[in-house]
């Protein structure tokens, strides 16, 4: 082989080691932003049973399942822990809205992040459709006026209405009320004990 001959052999195998590099770097990116996404989901879901929603949740609980008599003191507490339950609902949505738009692959349901965040919030969601429906009539009842909210429930209800197309959450749930008697909540559930 003469010297163009070799120096050709070494065009190509320059050319197929940067190739090779191009896809170690592309391939080490996918992974960095695939661990990146689901860290988010991760944290989105985290917000969920940590500092002041756990706090909230305690409340929620008792307006959920519990009788309800509450003062004006009580009345303020359960106001505070209903919205801060729903701003933490419109947080997780506003999260998975930013990971599905950047899905690359999975439709509508989006990629393995954004399934793996619905799979743990979809109980949670399921839950409170009827729970903050819940606290919220007891509160209102307490009060004597309405709870103002309509803003609020927005994104609480884009997020029930899409683990509710994605099959994860029973289609009987609405936003801000309980559906009575088809709603299938454990705390409709007659004690038989
Ligand atoms: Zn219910
Ligand atoms: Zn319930």
């Amino acid at each position: 082989m003469g010297a163009n001959g070799w120096s050709a052999v070494a065009g190509v195998g320059s050319t197929v080691l940067a190739l090779a590099a191009v896809a170690i770097a592309l391939a080490a990116y996918r992974s960095e932003r695939r661990r990146a996404r689901f860290e988010s989901a991760r944290a989105l879901h985290d917000g969920l049973t940590t500092g002041e929603v756990a706090a909230a949740r305690a409340i929620t609980g008792y307006l959920h399942y519990g009788e309800f008599h509450g003062d004006s003191h009580d009345v303020t507490a359960g106001l505070n822990a209903y919205f801060t339950l729903l701003w933490c609902f419109e947080r997780i949505e506003a999260g998975r809205t930013a990971l599905l738009r950047d899905s690359f692959r999975g439709g509508a349901k989006g990629d393995g992040a954004v399934q793996y965040l619905d799979s743990l919030i979809a109980w949670h969601v399921a839950e409170y459709a009827c729970g903050l429906a819940t606290a919220r009539r007891k509160l209102a009842e307490a009060a004597g006026r309405n709870v103002s909210d309509p803003r609020s429930t927005v994104s609480f209800g884009h997020l029930l209405h899409a683990l509710q197309d994605g099959g994860l959450v029973d289609r009987s749930y609405q936003v801000a009320v309980c559906p009575g008697a088809t709603c299938p909540c454990d705390c409709h559930q007659v004690s038989t004990t």
